[in-house]
């Protein structure tokens, strides 16, 4: 199975749009094909696929619970977490949670084991199917603030039903979020745009994505649209361009009708063709 993370430097360039496009279009040439939607913090790939949803499952994270018995109120804790998970008040130990990584420092340390780790609901996992392909979406509760466990959990749920091909489809930007999805992929697609700010994203993208030592390309959007700056960086830096979308209203008529654009605008579809065999070559 190849794992595929299709990521962008910041949101609105279209990475949904591709990556739901590229799940569809694997699915057509008859490639076995999962989608995942591991931007849990607003999944919207079901506003267009729909798909029937067939599993439902609570994921949840593992965070300590103080023992009251056992504790000694030595303090210690507070010390050993580096995520301010936990509080230490003169007669009290507070643990949070929602700031909890899950990393069980605490637990294990606690020479008194009085901090055993416990499950606490995060959010939800859908699997479904929509299309011919399977479609996984992760999404947060409301009020968690850690999605890196989520993402996490999405991401290796997908990973136990997929055969052939693995589709992520990435939170934007390029911090802990987006490494934790490009994380277990061979292949990370770049989406951008030609402009500043698709620029000045891009290469905290690629940054991150050389410091995982990960095989990448560059899928520019919106061509027509800025200027040459995002060409001559990738040329300077040996990024390949894999595929290179044109500015063009119909891409924006045909996904607000819902439609797999692909099929209705061929500048599109000549994409999808550019990054299958990009994705056939790093194989
Ligand atoms: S380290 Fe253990 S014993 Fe000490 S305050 Fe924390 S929970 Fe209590
Ligand atoms: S498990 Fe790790 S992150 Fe969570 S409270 Fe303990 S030390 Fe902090």
């Amino acid at each position: 199975m190849r794992q595929v993370t299709v990521a962008s430097g910041k949101g609105g360039t279209g990475k949904t749009t591709l990556s739901l496009n590229l799940a569809a279009y694997l699915s057509e040439i008859n490639q076995d094909v999962v989608l995942a939607d591991a931007d849990v913090e607003e999944p919207n790939s079901a506003l267009y696929l729909k798909p029937k949803w067939e599993e439902s499952i609570v994921a949840t994270k593992a965070a300590p619970v103080r023992d009251e018995q056992k504790c000694v109120l030595c303090n210690q804790c507070a010390s050993y977490c580096h995520f301010n998970a936990i509080m230490a008040l003169p007669s009290e130990i507070l643990v949070f949670p929602k700031l909890c990584h899950s990393c069980y420092a605490c637990s294990q340390l606690c020479f008194a084991q009085a901090l055993p780790m416990e499950e606490f609901p995060m959010g939800e996992i859908k699997v479904g199917s929509s299309m011919g392909f399977t479609c996984i979406e992760g999404r947060l509760d409301v009020g968690q603030e850690m999605a890196t466990p989520l993402i996490a959990k999405t991401i290796q749920k997908a990973s136990t039903i997929a055969k052939e091909w693995l589709i992520v489809d990435a939170p934007p930007g390029s911090s802990c979020s987006f490494l934790e999805s490009i994380k277990q992929s061979q292949i990370v697609l770049l989406v951008t745009e030609p402009t500043p700010f698709g620029l000045h994203d891009l290469k905290a993208a690629v940054e991150a994505t050389r410091a995982l030592g990960k095989s990448f390309g560059v899928v520019l959007n919106r061509v027509g649209i800025g200027d040459s700056k995002v060409l001559e960086y990738c040329e300077n830096e040996k990024i390949p361009i894999v595929a290179k979308i044109p500015h063009d209203e119909m891409i924006a008529k045909s996904c607000a009708r819902g439609e797999l654009v692909f099929q209705k605008v061929e500048d599109f579809k000549k994409a999808l063709e550019d990054i299958s065999q990009f994705l056939g070559e790093e194989r």
